[in-house]
């Protein structure tokens, strides 16, 4: 038998033995009880969705030099690793073929991707 049941059936014994003053007391009581089932029940909810970050947030990957989380990043893989500091790094084109994440506070640089450079023609270079 639930709390819950086990209050109604005190309340209904009390309301059939004619206590008045008792059965009050067993009211209030109850809807204390109910009250705090409702919000135990938000607590687990709660904690259910903060656990289920939690989760989504162990989830790291590595990927094109730095860290992902989820759906989050890039994360630059030295700050996390030394500091446990998510810091976004930033994408920055060499214009020779390579795209670097670099990171804005430890100016740690990896290779993001490679792309084929375009072929500089001569004529167009000035000496
Ligand atoms: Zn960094």
């Amino acid at each position: 038998m639930s709390l819950i049941e086990n209050i109604k059936s005190i309340t209904k014994t009390v309301s059939d033995a004619g206590n008045h003053e008792l059965y009050q007391k067993l009211e209030e009581v109850s809807k204390e009880i109910y009250e705090l089932s409702l919000e135990n029940m938000q607590l687990k909810e709660e904690l259910r969705i903060l656990k289920q970050k939690q989760d989504e947030n162990m989830e790291k990957v590595f990927k094109d030099g730095a860290y992902y989380f989820g759906n989050e990043g890039p994360y630059c893989t030295n700050c996390y690793d030394d500091l446990g500091k998510k810091i976004r790094v930033h994408e920055e084109d060499d214009n020779m073929g390579i795209i670097y994440n670099t990171c804005p506070k430890c100016k740690f640089r990896s290779i993001k991707q490679k792309y084929p450079c375009k072929p500089v023609l001569l004529d167009t270079i000035t000496f």
